[in-house]
């Protein structure tokens, strides 16, 4: 059977990786390099779900071509669910992971409920019919940086029922039990019924 081709709507490299090894081969991706498209989306919305539908629209939109894509965020208990949508950009300069880890850290220094999610939605258009998959990990953030794999916020994030941090485990590890993941497996589930 033809698989399925999907244009992933993501320029973040480490995103692109954890999403094709969850993905396999069960659909043939195309990322925005392929199709020529070089420039940035904006992520303009207020909620995860918006952004990520801004950004899978904004390919549908211009390219009339399937796709997919993903936006995630941290959402932390004791300080109302932020950073979530604004993880990227926390410390204030998008894509300063160690900024916006010390400012959350601080944030947090004399708080002792630590408890926080990682949440991705996912939204697929196909067909130009659209679909959101919701995926989340519950964990903990602990108060030093450990371990030197992933991105973003792993080496702060300790998964429930697990001692060590994203940023301590392989690929694959993480690709197990994380919010990305957990979204990605919906949408197979839900693209082979
Ligand atoms: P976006 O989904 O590209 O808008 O950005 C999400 C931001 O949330 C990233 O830049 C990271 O700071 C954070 N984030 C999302 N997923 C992960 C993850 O799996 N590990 C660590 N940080 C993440």
């Amino acid at each position: 059977m033809k698989k399925q081709k999907l244009v992933l709507a993501s320029n973040n490299t480490h995103k692109v990786e954890e999403i094709l090894s969850c993905i396999g081969d069960k659909f043939e991706i195309v990322t925005l390099n392929q199709i020529g498209f070089e420039g940035d989306i904006d992520e303009t919305g207020r909620t995860l779900e918006e952004n990520s539908l801004l950004k899978a629209k904004y390919i549908w939109d211009r390219f009339k071509l399937n796709c997919l894509a993903d936006d995630s965020g941290l959402e932390v208990k004791a300080l109302n669910n932020e950073p979530g949508v604004y993880s990227a950009r926390y410390a204030g300069t998008h894509g300063q992971h160690e900024a916006n880890m010390n400012l959350l850290l601080d944030n947090l220094k004399t708080t002792t409920d630590r408890s926080a999610q990682f949440r991705t939605v996912l939204t697929l258009i196909l067909d130009g019919k659209i679909s959101q998959f919701e995926g989340i990990v519950l964990g903990k953030i602990i108060d030093e940086k450990r371990g030197s794999q992933g991105f973003g916020y792993d080496p702060i994030f300790v998964p429930e029922g697990f001692q060590t941090t994203f940023a301590e485990m392989t690929l694959n590890e993480k690709n197990k039990l994380s919010h990305r993941s957990r979204a990605i497996q919906k949408m197979i589930e839900f693209m082979e019924s």
